[in-house]
C-alpha cells in the first residue's frame, strides 16, 4: 500500500516513486533476472515475434506481475545492455530498440533517469488506463554478488493517487494555515483596534487634560489679572485715605481729632495689609510668586521687623525682644523683602494673640557651608496658644483657630497661608509648638546662598549712583499723576519734605514738560490717560539718547504691586519703583536716594508751591 500522508510536495512524491522503482529493480536483479538470464541474454538473437510469444516471456510476465501486484506499478520493461527491449509487461513492445534513448544511455552510465508525465491513455499491466500521472525510471540492473551490469529496467509507476492525496493534504494544510493566519490577523486587528481605542481614549484624555490645564491656566491668569486690577483699584483710594490722614496729622489737632485720625490710619493700614495678603495669596496659587536674589544682611531684616512692630507691642504693654546670633551679620544672597514679610507675619501674630508677657524673636545659625547659610528663626510668645485639635489646619488659607478669637483679634486667616507658601518657595521649613493658654513658638528654617562677592547694600548702591550724578541747575521734581487725590497726597508730602513740584496729568504732557523744564527727578504714575508712564519713560529715554545729555531720574509711583510691574518699569528705563500707598519715610528715602543735595535756600516757601503744567 502506498503511504502518501508524509509527502505533500510533488518533488517528494517523485523521489519516493523513484526510490520504490529502484527497490523493485533491485528485487528483479536479485531474483527474477538470474532465473530468466538465459532467456534474456538470448533474446537479441531471436526473432521478435517469437520472442514476444515465447513461453519464457509469458512466465516472466507472470512473475513480474505477481511481484508488482498492488504496488502501483503500471509497466515493467527490461533492456539488455545494447538497448534492445528484451522484456515488457506490454509484450508488443518487446524487441524495440532504445540504444539511442538518452535516458537509457544515462542509466547505462549508472545514473537514474526518471520522468513524470500525465498520460491521457496508458496500457498498464491491469489494462488500459486514462489520465494518469506516471513516473517512469530507467535504472541499471546489476548482479547481486559482483555488481556486473546485466541490463536496464524501466519501471512505470502510477503516482496519481499520491499526487491527489498530497494536493488534498496541501489544501488542508493551506486551509489550516489560512485559518491560523486569519485568526492571527483577526487577533492583530483586535489588538490594533483595542489599542486604537485605548490610544484614542488616552489621547482624548490627554487633550482633555491639556485643555483643562489650559482652562485652569487661563482661569488662573484671569484671576491673577482680576486681583492685580482690584489691588490697583483699592490701593489708589487707600493711598488717598492714608496719605490725607498723614497730612492731616501734621496739622494742629485736638486730642480727640488725633485719636480719631489714628483709628483711620490703623484701619487703612489693616486694609492695606489685607490687600497685600490677598494679592500674595493669589500670586502663590497661580505660581506667579517669585523670589528676588540680592545681597542683604539678616540682621537688617530682623531690625526692620522689630522697628515696625515695636509700637504695636508697646501699645499692648508687651515686651518685644530680639536675640540674634553673630551669623545674622553676614551678608547672604536672597529675598529680604519676603523674609521681612515672613517675620512680620509671625511676630505680628505673636503680638496680636498675646495679652501680656513677651514676644521673643531669635535667630540661630545652622550648619555652615561655604556656599549656603542656614538660619532658624524662632518667634516665641506667652499668648493664648492654639488648641491641639485645631493645630493641623493652622496653615490652611482663611483658617482661624477660634472664631471668637478672630473677632476679638481681627485678621483674615491668610497670613500663615502666605507665610507657608513663601517658606516653601524658599525651600525652607515652617512649624510650631503651642500649648493652649500658655503660648506658641513658631519657627522657620531657611537657607540662603552665601554672598561671596564684596557686599554692597542696595541702599549704598543707590547712594553711589546718585553721587555720580552731575549737579543740576535746580532740583525741581515733576509729578505725572492723573488721580487728583493721589496727586494732592504726593504734592503735599513732597512739599512737606521741602521740595518744589510741578505736575502733569498724563504721560504725553510729562514728555513735553520734561523737554521744556529742567527736572532732576520725575515721579511717574503708570496707568494714565493718553499715554501711560511706561511709554512716556521710553520716549524720554529715546530723546535723551539723541541729545546725549545726562539722564533724568524717573521713579515709578504706582498702585501696581506685582513684581513683574517693577520689572516692566525698570526695563522701560525707570530707575526705581515706589508702590502706593507710601509713607513719608519711603518718599524721603527715595528723594535722598535719587535727588542730589538741594542747593542752599532753594526750598524757600515760595518755591515750595506746586504748579500745574498743561
Ligand atoms: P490671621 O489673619 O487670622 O492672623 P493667620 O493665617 O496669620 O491669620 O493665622 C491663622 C490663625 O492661626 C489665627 O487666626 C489664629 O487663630 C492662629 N494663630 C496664628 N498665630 C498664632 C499665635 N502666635 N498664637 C495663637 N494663635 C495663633
Amino acid at each position: 500500500m502506498m503511504v502518501v500522508d508524509q509527502r505533500t510536495s510533488d518533488a517528494d512524491i517523485n523521489k519516493w516513486a523513484e526510490a520504490n522503482n529502484a527497490s523493485l529493480t533491485q528485487a528483479i536483479a536479485n531474483s527474477v533476472w538470474p532465473r530468466f538470464s538465459g532467456h534474456l541474454e538470448s533474446a537479441r538473437s531471436q526473432p521478435i515475434d517469437k520472442l514476444q510469444k515465447a513461453s519464457k516471456t509469458k512466465s516472466l510476465n507472470e512473475e513480474i506481475r505477481t511481484l508488482v501486484a498492488e504496488l502501483g506499478v503500471l509497466k515493467v520493461k527490461l533492456y539488455e545492455t545494447g538497448g534492445m527491449t528484451v522484456f515488457s509487461t506490454q509484450t508488443s513492445q518487446i524487441g524495440t530498440d532504445y540504444s539511442k534513448n538518452p535516458r537509457f544511455l544515462k542509466s547505462l552510465d549508472g545514473g537514474f533517469a526518471s520522468k513524470l508525465e500525465l498520460r491521457k491513455k496508458f496500457g498498464a499491466i491491469t489494462g488500459p488506463l486514462s489520465d494518469r500521472w506516471v513516473l517512469s525510471s530507467y535504472i541499471p540492473v546489476r548482479r547481486a554478488n559482483d555488481g556486473k551490469l546485466l541490463g536496464v529496467a524501466e519501471i512505470y509507476r502510477d503516482v496519481t493517487a499520491a499526487r491527489l492525496e498530497a494536493a488534498k493534504s496541501r489544501t488542508a494544510r493551506a486551509i489550516i494555515i489560512g485559518f491560523a493566519l486569519a485568526v492571527v490577523f483577526v487577533c492583530l486587528v483586535f489588538i490594533v483596534w483595542r489599542s486604537d481605542i485605548r490610544l484614542t481614549a488616552y489621547h482624548l484624555r490627554e487633550i482633555d487634560l491639556i485643555s483643562s490645564a489650559a482652562d485652569a491656566e487661563a482661569r488662573n491668569q484671569a484671576k491673577s489679572q482680576f486681583l492685580a486690577n482690584m489691588s490697583h483699584e483699592m490701593r489708589t483710594p487707600l493711598n488717598g485715605v492714608l496719605g490725607m490722614g498723614n497730612l492731616l496729622a501734621k496739622t494742629d489737632l485736638n486730642d480727640r481729632q488725633t485719636s480719631l485720625l489714628q483709628i483711620i490710619g490703623k484701619s487703612g493700614q489693616a486694609l492695606l495689609s489685607l490687600v497685600d495678603d490677598i494679592l500674595d495669596f493669589s500670586k502663590a496659587e497661580s505660581g506667579a510668586l517669585t523670589l528676588n536674589s540680592v545681597p542683604f544682611k539678616v540682621v537688617d531684616c530682623v531690625s526692620d521687623v522689630v522697628d515696625l512692630l515695636l509700637p504695636a507691642a508697646e501699645e499692648k504693654n508687651i515686651q518685644l525682644t530680639c536675640d540674634i546670633s553673630i551669623a545674622g551679620q553676614e551678608t547672604v544672597q536672597g529675598d529680604p523683602k519676603r523674609l521681612r514679610q515672613i517675620l512680620t507675619n509671625l511676630v505680628g501674630n505673636a503680638i496680636k494673640f498675646t495679652d501680656s508677657g513677651a514676644v521673643i524673636l531669635s535667630v540661630d545659625p545652622g550648619e555652615k557651608s561655604d556656599t549656603r547659610k542656614h538660619f532658624r528663626f524662632t518667634v516665641q510668645d506667652t499668648g493664648i496658644g492654639i488648641p491641639t485639635d485645631q493645630q493641623s489646619q493652622i496653615f490652611d488659607s482663611f483658617y482661624q483657630a477660634e472664631s471668637s478669637a478672630a473677632r476679638r483679634f481681627g485678621g483674615a486667616g491668610l497670613g500663615l497661608a502666605v507665610t507657608h507658601q513663601l517658606v516653601n518657595l524658599m525651600d525652607g521649613k515652617i512649624g510650631f509648638d503651642s500649648v493652649e493658654g500658655k503660648g506658641s513658638t513658631f519657627w522657620v528654617e531657611v537657607t540662603f546662598d552665601a554672598n561671596l562677592e564684596s557686599f554692597e547694600p542696595v541702599d549704598q548702591q543707590h547712594s553711589k549712583d546718585t553721587s555720580s550724578l552731575t549737579q543740576p541747575n535746580d532740583t525741581r521734581i515733576l509729578l505725572a499723576e492723573d488721580n487728583e487725590i493721589n496727586r494732592l497726597v504726593a504734592i503735599e508730602t513732597l512739599q512737606d519734605l521741602g521740595h518744589s513740584v510741578d505736575f502733569v496729568e498724563n504721560g504725553q504732557d510729562a514728555v513735553v514738560a520734561w523737554e521744556q523744564g529742567n527736572y532732576s527727578l520725575i515721579l511717574m504714575d503708570i496707568q494714565m490717560p493718553k499715554m501711560d508712564g511706561l511709554e512716556a519713560t521710553r520716549q524720554i529715554r529715546e530723546k535723551e539718547s539723541l541729545q546725549n545729555g545726562p539722564p533724568v531720574r524717573i521713579v515709578a509711583v504706582t498702585a501696581n504691586a506685582y513684581e513683574s510691574d517693577r520689572e516692566d518699569c525698570l526695563s522701560a528705563g525707570m530707575d526705581d519703583y515706589l508702590s502706593k500707598p507710601f509713607t513719608d519715610e519711603q518718599v524721603s528715602t527715595l528723594i535722598d536716594r535719587w535727588l542730589p543735595q538741594l542747593p542752599q535756600g532753594l526750598a524757600s516757601s515760595e518755591e515750595m508751591e506746586s504748579s500745574a503744567l498743561h
